[in-house]
């Protein structure tokens, strides 16, 4: 056991950065403290990424038996049975959780039990109890954000969190943000039959998407009966026994069952001494340099509290990066633009890099695009989906940007990320075969076509 006062890394947080970077660290020989004051694995594994998508696959369970006859196949949705879907959730999760505390513990690391306070640049009190690391790496997430005057109440009006926890369908829903969350969930209860509006400020759904992306959800959408109205602000709700009535601006009101809060996440740091020991914020989120290192030398900062996406694989990469970093293996920085985004909603939007409009804005004219459409892909007829890949590149240059639309194409984004990450140029990309019949063979064509070679395009 090593002594409380002499851990190489007390980690601060136990979700997707904490942990990774304790594991990481362990597996590089230093010793680590890493505090948690309620699951190990955070947000992601209990109420995030994991229970989120075992309800989509719940969903996409439920779409092919509605619409199993267009198939050739005759079943019929009978129903949604709530607690057998959340017993199903809730054993992904188990199982997961269960794989990740034997790895914790079989790789000698220290897990505290108990709510963490920075008191030095290298200590962290729990409890009464100090734990002394050559470094700290603060690690502790983020909180569903509401909005001035809109009470959660956890019956009617509910965070993601509380949405996870459902024990039956709501007729009808009203979603308040159309960005990532939001249309998960939006998707979600629409495959199990719920009415449901999307309420976002923005022009857009999934508005960090490129435009060509939220057009076609949004078409795609309105297809499925999930309504939504963007550039609206939210006014006001009203809570009844058995409904809410959501006002927007203009005075138009929706009245649901309950009403979803979606609107962004913001930074867990208060209260923990973190602006106390002179650790630079802004706006809450904890300000850091490309290596994650904050302005105080012996601390790090990874995951949702440092500004930039918040998802799960940048937090294990930065937790990976600063363990490296501490080990002194000098490690290259993680860079946020070749970090691939993806909504799980029906149909799915994934992409890497640039959207067509931050190319237009960093490179001026000088930009190309390419879209192709998932009609030619074999595949996607087979599962029956409609959609596209675009590709957006420089000029005579590498592709830049990656953004696509249909069924499962977050499969895909891994080979588009190393187009993306390695510079690729479309010549490079075009004479690598494609297996067919894949959804992939619609990234392998749309390079084929850049590269002046269509062949279904
Ligand atoms: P967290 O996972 O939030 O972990 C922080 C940990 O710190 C928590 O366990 C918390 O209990 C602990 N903590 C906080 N304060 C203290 C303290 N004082 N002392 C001790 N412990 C403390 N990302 C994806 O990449 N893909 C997805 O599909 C995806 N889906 C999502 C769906 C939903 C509904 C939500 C809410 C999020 C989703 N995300 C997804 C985002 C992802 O969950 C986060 O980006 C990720 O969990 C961030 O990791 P983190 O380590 O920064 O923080």
């Amino acid at each position: 056991r090593v002594p409380k006062d002499s851990y190489d890394v007390v980690v601060l947080g136990a979700g997707s950065g904490g942990y990774a970077c304790a594991l990481r660290a362990a597996e590089l020989g230093l010793s680590v403290a890493l505090i948690e004051k309620d699951r190990l694995g955070g947000t992601c594994l209990h109420v995030g990424c994991i229970p989120t998508k075992a309800l989509l696959h719940a969903a996409e369970v439920a779409d092919a038996a509605r619409e199993s006859e267009q198939f050739g196949v005759r079943a019929t949705l009978e129903g949604i049975d709530m607690a057998g879907v959340n017993g199903y959730k809730d054993a992904v999760v188990g199982r997961l959780f269960k794989g990740l505390t034997g790895l914790v513990k079989g790789r000698g690391i220290e897990v505290v039990e108990g709510a963490g306070r920075l008191t030095s640049p290298t200590t962290v009190d729990v409890a009464g109890t100090t734990y002394t690391g050559r470094h700290v790496v603060l690690a502790t997430g983020s909180y569903p954000r509401s909005l001035p005057g809109l009470e959660v109440d956890g019956e009617r009006v509910l965070t993601s969190e509380q949405a996870l926890r459902l024990d039956s369908v709501p007729a009808s829903v009203v979603v308040l943000g159309g960005g990532v969350i939001g249309c998960e969930f939006a998707s979600v209860w629409r495959s199990f039959g719920a009415e449901v509006t999307i309420v976002e400020a923005l022009p857009h759904l999934v508005p960090l998407e490129d435009e060509a992306s939220s057009k076609a959800l949004e078409r795609a959408f309105r297809k499925r009966g999930i309504a939504f109205r963007t550039d609206t602000r939210f006014e006001s709700v009203k809570v009844g026994d058995d409904a809410v009535q959501v006002t927007v601006a203009g005075g138009d009101t929706i009245e649901a069952d309950l009403l979803l809060v979606a609107v962004g996440r913001g930074p867990v740091t208060d209260k923990l001494g973190y602006a106390e020991q002179g650790v630079a914020m802004e706006r809450g989120f904890v300000t850091t340099d490309e290596r994650c290192r904050t302005s105080v030398p012996e601390v790090y900062a990874v995951g949702d509290i440092v500004p930039g996406l918040q998802l799960a694989h940048r937090g294990f990469a930065q937790g990976i990066f600063v363990a490296e970093d501490i080990a002194g293996l000098a490690p290259r920085p993680v860079e946020e633009v070749t970090i691939p985004r993806v909504t799980y909603c029906e149909p799915e939007v994934a992409s890497v890099g640039l959207t067509e409009a931050q190319a237009r804005e960093q490179y001026g004219e000088e930009i190309e695009t390419l879209t192709y459409d998932l009609a030619g892909n074999g595949k996607s007829q087979i599962l029956r989906t409609a959609g596209f890949v675009k590709l957006v590149r420089r000029t005579e240059g590498p592709v830049v940007g990656v953004h696509m639309v249909g069924a499962r194409v977050g499969e895909l984004v891994g080979e588009a990320q190393l187009v993306v990450g390695w510079e690729a140029h479309p010549d490079d990309v075009a004479p690598l075969v494609h297996a067919h019949p894949t959804q992939n063979e619609a990234l392998g064509e749309a390079h084929l076509a850049l590269a002046g070679k269509p062949l279904h395009a």
